[in-house]
């Protein structure tokens, strides 16, 4: 399976800083086998998407609306995203959840609104640290993705990636073992094969985030059920984002 590397910048860079980021990040990662995507803010997905145009790196959002459109002021739908040129969208990321309060019922209605627009979604699933400490981190991913993946078509089924992103480790510093990331995709996969069958588990790409930098990327990205990551902070600086995903296409 081929590894996706992939950097969410949140709430950083204007139009402008966008595109010369690309400029500075596109040749350096242009031999990598892995698949990069970019998930910038939306004021500068247009831009990003076409300064992309001639690169084989992909774009996505880091948010969508449940909603087709109509009276959501603020709000942007799949299909906005899918003409600026996205392919995939994050759902469910945990700052979505813990500050701005998404359930896990509005994070399925988001899946199916990227799956009905062809987008590929990214459902983020991760446990806090007060549930790790009581040991109920495989249980809260369960949960999480239960709820997420239930009723959802097959097609979309297809294509969603999940990214196990600890809430602990999330712009702390602080990151999972090799051993606690691999136990936790075993534990996804497990339960998607339990829920929706081989053939969607086999093939379903699991990524990890939190505080991921160069120098911890390799290690992670060789685990058995590992097949990238999800970078927030490190992916700001073009060089040292493209040194994660040459470490990670390693
Ligand atoms: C993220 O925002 O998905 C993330 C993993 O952030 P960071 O790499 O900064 O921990």
């Amino acid at each position: 399976m081929q590894a996706m590397i992939a950097g969410n910048w949140k709430m950083n860079l204007t139009p402008d800083e966008a595109e010369a980021y690309v400029r500075r990040f596109a040749p350096r990662v242009a031999k990598a086998s892995a698949e990069v995507v970019l998930f910038p803010a939306f004021p500068s997905l247009d831009r990003v998407g076409r300064a992309l145009a001639d690169t084989a790196i992909s774009l996505g959002a880091q948010d969508l609306c449940s909603e087709p459109r109509g009276a959501f002021t603020g709000a942007v739908s799949a299909e906005m995203l899918v003409a600026c040129g996205c392919r995939y969208v994050l759902v469910g990321h945990s700052e979505r959840r813990h500050v701005f309060g998404e359930s896990d019922e509005l994070v399925r209605r988001k899946l199916e609104a990227a799956g009905r627009a062809g987008l590929s979604p990214v459902l983020c699933i991760g446990e806090t640290l007060e549930q790790r400490r009581r040991g109920e981190t495989v249980a809260v991913l369960n949960a999480q993705l239960q709820a997420a993946l239930a009723g959802l078509d097959l097609a979309t089924l297809r294509r969603v990636v999940i990214a196990y992103e600890p809430v602990w480790a999330i712009g702390t510093g602080e990151t999972a073992t090799q051993e606690q990331a691999q136990e936790a995709a075993a534990a996804v996969r497990e339960t998607t094969r339990r829920a929706h069958g081989d053939g969607i588990a086999s093939a379903l790409r699991i990524l990890y985030g939190g505080s991921v930098k160069p120098e911890n990327a390799g290690v992670l990205l060789a685990q058995p059920d590992l097949h990238g990551a999800l970078v927030g902070g490190a992916s700001l600086d073009p060089e040292g984002f493209a040194a994660i995903v040459l470490a990670g296409a390693a």
